[in-house]
């Protein structure tokens, strides 16, 4: 029996979406993902397991052939950088867009900005290339709290339909990229376990497409 075909997974709002997808290409978890603690996870087929763990860590597992596939959003990715893995099939989950935002109807402040955000390389991409200096801070979640306490001019974060932005008094400015969650494999399983790979992503891009 080959080694089954590991498929990387994280909590939260992507997997309410991935595991319905999933079930549709023909693989569900043997456990109840929700309330099990288990980070490996068998699924009803001997050749694919799941395992669990961070979002932001997925691209990582991915890359270095810890698990052959994986499913994560654009932001992570582009956030990693995307060495070592392929992405394959966009599964139209979880569509939102990557903005800048800022305090709603203040102008911004002349000197160099703060802007907070969990997405520092992609930030210094995007001031960079319009080269503005912008000095970065790094936090964790909750970027929309920064601006109201003062601890940053602007934030880069996800916005999907702007209430959290609204709720915290800030506008989105200026669009950064769009992002959906994609189907990442790793580039040297996608050789070697070819077959199985593509048999894979052949019912995965049919469940999207159904
Ligand atoms: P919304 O209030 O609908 O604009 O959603 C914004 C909040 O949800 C922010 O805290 C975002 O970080 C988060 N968010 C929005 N879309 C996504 C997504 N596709 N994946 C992860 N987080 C998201």
């Amino acid at each position: 029996m080959p080694e089954p075909l590991t498929i990387a997974l994280a909590k939260g709002r992507i997997l309410d979406e991935t595991l319905p997808l999933l079930a549709r290409a023909g693989i569900e978890p043997a456990d109840d993902l929700a309330s099990s603690r288990r980070l490996v996870i068998a699924t009803n087929r001997d050749d694919v397991r799941l395992v669990l763990i961070r979002s932001a860590d997925v691209p990582t597992y991915v890359q270095y052939g810890a698990a052959d596939l994986g499913v994560a959003g654009k932001d992570v990715l582009a956030e990693h950088g995307g060495n070592g893995l392929y992405e394959r099939v966009d599964l139209k989950i979880a569509p939102c867009r990557m903005m800048t935002a800022g305090i709603d109807g203040r102008p911004l402040p002349r000197h160099r900005l703060r802007v907070a955000t969990k997405y520092p390389r992609i930030t210094e991409r995007f001031f960079h290339r319009q080269g503005r200096q912008v000095e970065l801070i790094k936090l964790y979640g909750s970027m929309e709290l920064a601006p109201m306490v003062g601890l940053a001019d602007l934030i880069v974060d996800l916005v999907d339909t702007g209430n959290t932005l609204k709720a915290n008094g800030l506008a989105p400015l200026e669009h950064i990229m769009d992002v959906s969650t994609r189907l990442i494999i790793n580039r040297a399983a996608q050789k070697m376990k070819h077959r199985a790979i593509t048999a894979l992503v052949e019912r995965v891009e049919a469940a999207v497409a159904g």
